[in-house]
């Protein structure tokens, strides 16, 4: 019953987008690591962010135009993730802020808050525990580019870490996975790399476990050959966790 209601809904709103399919067509061609997906891929995925774009507000801050092609942009790429899970990885919170800029963030009580946050006195991007995410439409607008960068993927995989409580790079798995298994590749490499560099992955995924998981994300997503290259075993478990191969 409730998944009839649900489907109504979410056709409904499919009906009534603003957006028809080439205007989607041609956000996505602006994204470059879009292109290995496929047509049905594809489809998914306009559906998945007009479905989003629903779900979600995206508000600009400090007089910041929220124009057809940023919230489609942002819209894409927050779904690129879970184009082969569901909108209810991203539950429990509904705003999205975008700064022309980076930014400066008055919050200091960094990890008891669950706050996460990028740089140190200008950021580029926040995800916040149950609430909003924050990014600089500067940094953003550049990702995707397929050089390995992404925050906006970067701050919506802290979303999906984050739906088991505070980011720390373990977020719920999928049922056919084995949690022992994660823990322990993901603490061997993040050991790993807190002492060896690796070509392709930034040095910011030393931090802590969380930007770990968030930065090879952005590998995976943006350079997946540099993963393999550097963490075979963790290229494995995320094809495992989002379902998709992107090599
Ligand atoms: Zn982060």
């Amino acid at each position: 019953m409730f998944g009839i209601i649900k489907e109504w809904r979410e056709q409904r709103i499919l009906d009534n987008s603003e957006f028809t399919h080439t205007d989607w067509l041609h956000a996505a061609k602006r994204i470059v690591i879009l292109d290995r997906l496929d047509e049905d891929e594809l489809n998914r995925l306009f559906n998945l962010a007009t479905l989003f774009l629903a779900d979600k507000s995206i508000t600009g801050a400090q007089g910041f135009e929220i124009t057809d092609a940023v919230k489609q942009s942002i819209a894409l790429q927050a779904c690129l993730p879970i184009l082969n899970l569901s909108l209810e990885w991203y539950a429990g919170w509904s705003s999205i802020i975008i700064y022309p800029g980076s930014y400066k963030s008055d919050s200091t009580t960094v990890d008891e808050m669950g706050i996460v946050h990028e740089g140190s006195q200008h950021r580029s991007g926040e995800a916040w525990l149950r609430g909003p995410v924050i990014l600089s439409w500067k940094d953003a607008k550049h990702s995707g580019e397929r050089d390995g960068h992404n925050v906006v993927i970067h701050e919506f995989v802290h979303k999906l870490d984050m739906l088991n409580g505070r980011a720390n790079g373990f977020p719920p798995l999928q049922a056919d996975m084995d949690p022992a298994r994660w823990t322990e590749i993901m603490t061997r490499d993040f050991e790993d790399f807190q002492t060896h560099r690796k070509s392709g992955l930034d040095r910011y995924g030393a931090t802590n476990p969380a930007e770990f998981f968030a930065v090879l994300s952005e590998v995976f997503f943006e350079t997946p050959q540099k993963l393999i290259d550097a963490y075979p075993d963790i290229y494995d478990i995320m094809v495992k966790f989002f379902r998709q191969t992107p090599l």
